[in-house]
């Protein structure tokens, strides 16, 4: 059956989060403007890790004997495999935005400082009113929110969602996800159980693929607003031809309905 979630790759409206970092590398490998080398391989990284394994009893020898130890453990690799692939994903992707947003000159907001602050204002102020929003975008938003409510150990919803002076209600993905993202970057990070090991169900896994999918639009909305879009992109390794015109490319490439993806 057809599941509804803005998440599912496989009946979702969305391409998966791999290419969809992959479409926002060959942008920036075909825009030409920024150094190719600073920028998109973060964005390329990202787009080919296929899988962690990570094995939560290598050296355990005492789980071998044990049977009920041996099921949890199983458990917690696969879970937590999927779990460290999603966090890996993120860092890459994370890494290639700050990279970019260190070559944007933006105001700070009077009120607070700081990189993140200066992108939130600027989608607050330049962009919400003259730009497009990734379709989608606000979808992905609202399930982090409900997601969010069902594993509180992220926060307090009501804190969280709730934009200040220099923030915007409908563009408030990435306030979120850096809340997120410090929970990791400063080792404030809680590893879940899997499923079925302890009493709320955890979504992780939703969580952080969300946040790296909302750093992606975000990625999208500062390179229509800020760069050159007069150019071509074409597949990696095609003839410059036969591409899609940046600037329909760049709000769009993260959807299966559009044939340029
Ligand atoms: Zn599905």
């Amino acid at each position: 059956m057809e599941c509804k979630s803005i998440l599912c790759v496989k009946h979702g409206p969305l391409i998966g989060l791999d290419r969809h970092a992959h479409n926002i590398a060959r942008f920036l490998i075909y825009e030409n403007i920024y150094d190719e080398e600073l920028i998109s391989p973060w964005f390329r990284i990202a787009s080919g890790i296929n899988k962690v394994h990570y094995v939560s009893d290598k050296y355990d020898n005492y789980v071998q004997w044990c049977g009920p130890a041996i099921d949890y453990e199983n458990e917690k690799s696969k879970f937590h495999s999927k779990l460290i692939h999603a966090l890996t994903f993120f860092n890459f992707v994370w890494g290639g935005f700050e990279a970019y947003i260190d070559t944007l000159d933006l105001p700070n907001c009077k009120k607070y400082r700081g990189e993140i602050n200066k992108i939130n204002y600027f989608l607050k102020e330049k962009y919400l009113n003259n730009h497009p929003i990734p379709e989608h975008y606000n979808k992905v938003v609202d399930t982090l929110k409900k997601m969010i409510i069902l594993n509180p150990w992220y926060g307090n919803s009501e804190i969280l969602f709730k934009p200040n002076v220099c923030e915007v209600e409908e563009l408030l993905g990435l306030k979120i996800v850096y809340k997120i993202r410090n929970l990791f970057a400063h080792g404030a990070f809680t590893f879940s159980e899997p499923e079925g090991w302890n009493g709320t169900k955890p979504l992780d896994v939703e969580i952080i693929s969300a946040s790296s999918r909302i750093v992606l639009f975000t990625m999208q909305m500062l390179l229509y607003a800020n760069n050159n879009l007069g150019f071509k992109v074409p597949q990696l390794h095609e003839d410059e031809e036969a591409g899609a015109k940046a600037d329909k490319f760049i709000i769009n490439l993260h959807k299966k309905s559009y044939r340029h993806c």
